[in-house]
């Protein structure tokens, strides 16, 4: 039997959905159950545990926070939790050599970046640092249906949209410890040029002047106590 229509007959969970669990956990449309390893099993037993489980729907939480403060770090980490679903955005920027298309972000030209503006595809979008981000709306919608979380990581001005739309979003800033920590954490990526740095680090300044206007502040010092406060804020119910 297939993978996908083994998942499509689970209450819950249907094509579509099946479709998006299964490139979420790289499993090709074609591939069957018997050729599944263990890990991909234990993560579909997961999936469909939580399906199940959690009809209800899924709450909307927004991190922004200045670049390297470790918003990635941190949305790496839920990535592997299966109560949340980190939002892929949309971006013109190159890749950086560590980055997948479709995992990290969907790597797009302007022009076809553009189009999906005009078509109303996005729920958010930004310009930052001279390129443009953006938050497709369709996956947002199909995974807080079937009840998972989900995490947007997204800079001020996209925040600001979201929640001019969704009244129950959370918006969480994430702040360093300190302004030297912020510029050491930066430095240490290693993955912005001189120039993209100091770009980063002025826009920086004025991302944290906006930090009052979220729900919630966590200062990302030690990084898995950040987590359980994020969890918890995030799933706790309205
Ligand atoms: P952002 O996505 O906000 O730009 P990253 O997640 O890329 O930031 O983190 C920037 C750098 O800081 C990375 O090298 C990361 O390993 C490091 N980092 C993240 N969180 C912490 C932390 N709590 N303590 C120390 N270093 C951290
Ligand atoms: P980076 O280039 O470092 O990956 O991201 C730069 C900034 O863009 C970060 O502040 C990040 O949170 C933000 N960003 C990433 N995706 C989106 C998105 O979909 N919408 C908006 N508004 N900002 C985004």
């Amino acid at each position: 039997m297939k993978v996908v229509e083994l998942l499509s007959s689970v209450p819950g969970i249907g094509k579509a959905r099946a479709t998006l669990i299964m490139e979420r956990r790289s499993i090709s449309p074609t591939r069957r159950i018997g050729g599944l390893g263990q890990l991909q099993l234990k993560a579909l037993q997961k999936e469909i545990t939580v399906a199940k489980v959690d009809p209800v729907r899924g709450n909307l939480i927004v991190m922004s926070g200045p670049g390297g403060v470790g918003k990635s770090t941190i949305t790496n980490a839920l990535r592997n939790d299966p109560r949340f679903w980190v939002s892929v955005s949309a971006t013109t920027r190159d890749p950086r050599p560590n980055e997948k298309d479709g995992v990290d972000y969907h790597f797009y030209s302007e022009e076809k970046f553009d189009n999906l503006i005009n078509s109303g595809e996005f729920l958010e979008w930004a310009e930052f640092a001279g390129n443009k981000y953006g938050t497709p709306r369709g996956p947002v919608e199909e995974w807080r249906k079937i009840g998972k979380h989900v995490i947007l990581e997204i800079e001020i001005d996209g925040a600001r949209q979201v929640r001019a739309t969704d009244s129950s979003a959370r918006l969480v800033f994430i702040a360093p410890p300190s302004w030297d920590e912020l510029v050491r954490r930066l430095a240490g990526r290693g993955t912005d040029s001189p120039e993209r740095r100091a770009a980063r680090l002025a826009l920086a300044e004025q991302e944290m002047a906006a930090a009052g206007e979220f729900d919630a502040t966590l200062v990302n010092d030690e990084v898995n106590e950040l987590i359980a406060k994020l969890v918890s804020l995030a799933t706790a119910q309205s």
